[in-house]
């Protein structure tokens, strides 16, 4: 039988990663690039493993874990971590870390190509023209909506969230924003951003833009009601986490064209989507690839390797999220 690796790698990530995890030990890679392992499959990979670099597709909850009682961390390739349970890492004193800030450009980039995509129709106007169905130069053709002037609501002014806002600046856009606590007020100053209680948010915004964590709190913030306090001519971008919206409620809102559109990066069962939103023009979707740039995805693959380099050399990660207990 071969010998089992210290390392696994859930899915391929960009090779400096694992150029830099092999100084150090020898890594096993999911050798299928296009394939997710299910989570009996995982749990098939996890004995003996000191140290897993894991994705947002895979589920690391208690089951896995119990699977590993040699595991020491879990560096999670996203900045978000809702697919790790925290807690149970915690009891069984396995590091979980993150990859926060070199993706907050990237993303912040995808937000407004979402935002500009759905505003200006340029995915169905691209679709028309490959259709061949453009004909003739019409005063009436595509009309979108201006970006430039209107306000933005930004759900979130975190990292991301403020990437979103200073690019707004730059759109002369009015910026609100609301989170659970008011930004410091230099924040607000060098931003031109301006708190406000969720529901003056969605009823102002002429663009809703999502980027919160994933959250027992904010799961399902924009739901049915939420979207009925927005404009009808107002739109809503996701580039934070699918199930923040309820995707139903959201595809019924765009259906009935009680939104003008969605611009949207993640959904609730990936890579599963709403079959409304896969065939109305107002939707403009892409396969989660908020921080899908090769420069980001390799410096993201590079944190993670370092996070596991450090726990297996006896350091503490950079970039820790949880408490665990310390092991025995
Ligand atoms: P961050 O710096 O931690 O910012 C998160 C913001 O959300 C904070 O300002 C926080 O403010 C706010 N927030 C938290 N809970 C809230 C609630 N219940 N209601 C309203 N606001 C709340 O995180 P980030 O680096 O900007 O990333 C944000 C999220 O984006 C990540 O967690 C991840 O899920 C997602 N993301 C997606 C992609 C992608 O590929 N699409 C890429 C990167 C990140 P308060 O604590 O004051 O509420």
């Amino acid at each position: 039988m071969s010998r089992v690796a210290p390392i696994l790698v859930t899915q391929r990530v960009p090779e400096p990663a694992l150029d830099r995890l092999r100084q150090i030990a020898d890594v096993d890679v999911n050798p299928d690039p296009d394939r997710v392992w299910t989570s009996d499959e995982l749990l098939a990979q996890v004995p003996t493993r000191r140290a897993i670099l894991a994705m947002l597709t895979n589920r690391i909850d208690s089951r896995l874990l119990d699977a590993a009682p040699d595991l020491e961390i879990v560096a999670n390739m996203a900045v978000g971590y809702d697919n790790v349970d925290l807690a149970a890492a915690n009891e069984r004193g396995v590091v979980v870390t993150n990859t926060p800030g070199v993706l907050t450009e990237t993303t912040a980039d995808l937000a407004w190509a979402l935002l500009l995509a759905v505003a200006r129709r340029v995915a169905e106007a691209d679709r028309f023209v490959r259709a061949g169905r453009w004909t003739a130069w019409g005063p009436m053709l595509m009309l979108g909506t201006d970006v430039h002037g209107k306000t933005l609501g930004i759900v979130g002014l975190g990292r991301i969230g403020q990437a979103v806002a200073r690019r707004a600046q730059g759109f002369g856009m009015r910026i609100l924003y609301h989170q659970r606590r008011r930004a410091p007020a230099d924040l607000e100053g060098s931003l031109g951003a301006q708190y406000a209680s969720l529901d003056d948010l969605l009823r102002a915004a002429d663009f809703v833009s999502l980027h919160t964590p994933l959250t027992a709190e904010t799961t399902h913030l924009i739901d049915r009601s939420a979207l009925e306090k927005m404009k009808p001519t107002a739109y809503l971008i996701n580039v934070a986490r699918g199930a923040v919206v309820d995707e139903a409620a959201l595809a019924d809102a765009l259906t009935s064209h009680r939104i003008a559109g969605a611009g949207l990066d993640v959904f609730e069962h990936e890579p599963d989507v709403a079959p409304a939103l896969r065939t109305l023009d107002n939707c403009v979707s892409v396969p989660h690839i908020g921080s899908a740039s090769l420069e980001t995805r390799t410096r993201m693959a590079l944190i993670a390797a370092e996070n596991i380099v450090a726990v297996l050399s006896g350091h503490p990660p950079p970039n820790v999220v949880n408490r665990p207990r310390r092991r025995a």
